[in-house]
């Protein structure tokens, strides 16, 4: 039986100018799985204007200071298709892809991910597509959680020391955003469907009492965390 055992938080870039952290995360389980949320940024890329992320070790880099090869990870789920999420998939060459089926038409359609469609949009990829929210396994929990984008996910996982974490990923970018009726930010796609995500997590908080909530791109909140070869148990 596969149970949680470890959560890594790793930082990937840094924009200074913004205090804007680019985050991926990784679970150990109990019986030796390993599975990858996000991958961040490609090692090369135009970044957006007004952002120009510095560079820190990158997915790859970062597992191989714990011992993890990309071939070990069998499961990577897929927040959403925004290049500083998806930036290293197609390295990740045994695992599935959790994705929403939503995501994943829109992925093919929209010129918004377009550039990094080849990681994720492979023949060779195993792809899981999903509807709405899932128990990938005992203590892992994907949310479905629109707004940012459609079907955009976020993750609520059960450790034994530190208790339920959430992260909340780019439907909440930064604690001061997680409050019920906040506005929607510029790179929000559906305000509406924004803020019923927000009440999602906020009850989802409540519900599970949740201990650490962790924010997608919150520069003050990051300095501040457990980072990799650290974890949270
Ligand atoms: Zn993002």
């Amino acid at each position: 039986m596969s149970n949680p055992q470890r959560l890594y938080l790793m930082q990937v870039a840094y924009s200074p100018e913004r205090n804007i952290p680019v985050v991926c995360y990784l679970i150990q389980t109990d019986d030796g799985r390993n599975i990858l949320i996000d991958t961040g940024l490609p090692d090369a890329f135009t970044p957006p204007p007004g952002l120009n992320p510095v560079m820190d070790k990158n997915v790859l880099e970062q597992l191989a200071q714990i011992g993890v090869q990309p071939g070990e990870v069998d499961t990577l789920i897929c927040t959403h298709f925004d290049m500083d999420h998806c930036g290293h998939h197609s390295a990740f060459i045994n695992a599935e892809l959790v994705i929403q089926r939503d995501h994943y038409v829109l992925g093919q359609e929209s010129p918004r991910f377009a550039a990094n469609r080849a990681e994720w949009h492979r023949p060779d990829a195993r792809v899981r597509l999903i509807e709405g929210d899932l128990e990938l396994l005992p203590g892992v929990q994907i949310l479905r959680t629109d707004g940012h984008t459609f079907g955009h996910q976020s993750v609520l996982i059960h450790l034994s020391e530190s208790g339920p974490v959430l992260l909340t990923i780019d439907a909440v970018p930064t604690q001061s955003l997680f409050r019920a009726n906040r506005q929607p930010s510029p790179v929000d796609e559906d305000p509406v469907a924004v803020q019923a995500s927000v009440q999602k997590l906020l009850d989802t908080v409540e519900r599970e009492g949740v201990g650490l909530t962790v924010f997608g791109h919150d520069g003050d909140q990051w300095k501040g965390l457990k980072k990799l070869p650290e974890y949270y148990s």
